[in-house]
């Protein structure tokens, strides 16, 4: 695989081992990535363009700052050190889909982390699956199924439903390794999940800075509520639980 190196100054000593891969989408091209993340003072492990061209930005085995607050199973804090960080460029910020070059870049980069590091499946997640609150990337078109395909992440298969005795919208998302501990958690958790698990019954929201500031909709309780919802909810946990 060919590896462009672009340094980012921001990272630092990883304080755990690896045990998470995590996500993420900018509307950026490598160029203009680069120089936002450089400003922000934030980095990614890598950075994936358009035409799948593959850069690094900070070594794997250093801590980059990716992820921010955040909380998935059993990492309740510093994800950072927890995890590995790659960004891929789309401009809609997920809302149309990855490009097949892209996708071929990043299947055999992750089959290689998760090999490197023994990464559990249920640990493959999307930023707006360990920050619900704060982030929507990497968008409802990443193709969760064709990476779980490919043995990255978990996918489901909506027959388990029944095998979950399960019936709590809040205890199922917990299940899965969202925080749920509030209302609002889990009102941002259940449109993370629906976003990743459900992506065909979300409305597409179109706008970049409007998903930026409203990344879930907030007090919308309707979120936790349908039938195709519980359902597939409970068959998600369900293959969460199994693996
Ligand atoms: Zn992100």
């Amino acid at each position: 695989m060919q590896i462009k190196q672009h340094p980012l100054p921001h990272f630092n000593e990883r304080k755990k081992p690896v045990s998470a891969l995590v996500l993420h989408c900018s509307a950026f091209h490598e160029a203009e990535a680069y120089q936002s993340y450089d400003d922000a003072g934030v980095s990614t492990h890598y950075f994936i363009d358009e035409d799948g061209c593959l850069t690094q930005m900070v070594a794997e085995e250093k801590r980059a700052w990716h992820a921010g607050v955040a909380s998935w199973r059993e990492i309740i804090e510093d994800f950072n050190s927890a995890s590995v960080g790659i960004e891929l460029c789309n401009m809609s910020l997920g809302e149309t889909p990855y490009t097949q070059a892209q996708i071929n870049t990043l299947i055999p980069l992750c089959q290689e982390i998760i090999k490197k590091y023994h990464i559990l499946p249920q640990n493959v997640v999307a930023h707006s699956d360990i920050a619900p609150m704060r982030k929507m990337d990497p968008g409802m078109t990443f193709p969760w199924q064709e990476l779980a395909q490919n043995g990255i992440g978990l996918w489901y298969d909506v027959k388990n439903a029944d095998k979950n005795k399960e019936n709590d919208v809040g205890t199922l998302l917990k299940q899965i390794g969202y925080k749920a501990d509030d209302e609002e958690e889990t009102i941002a958790a259940a449109y993370a999940f629906r976003r990743r698990f459900l992506p065909e019954e979300v409305q597409i929201v179109g706008n970049v800075r409007e998903l930026i500031e409203h990344p879930y909709p907030q007090g919308k309780e309707s979120l936790l509520q349908g039938e195709k919802f519980l359902q597939t909810l409970k068959a998600v946990a369900y293959s969460f639980e199994q693996a």
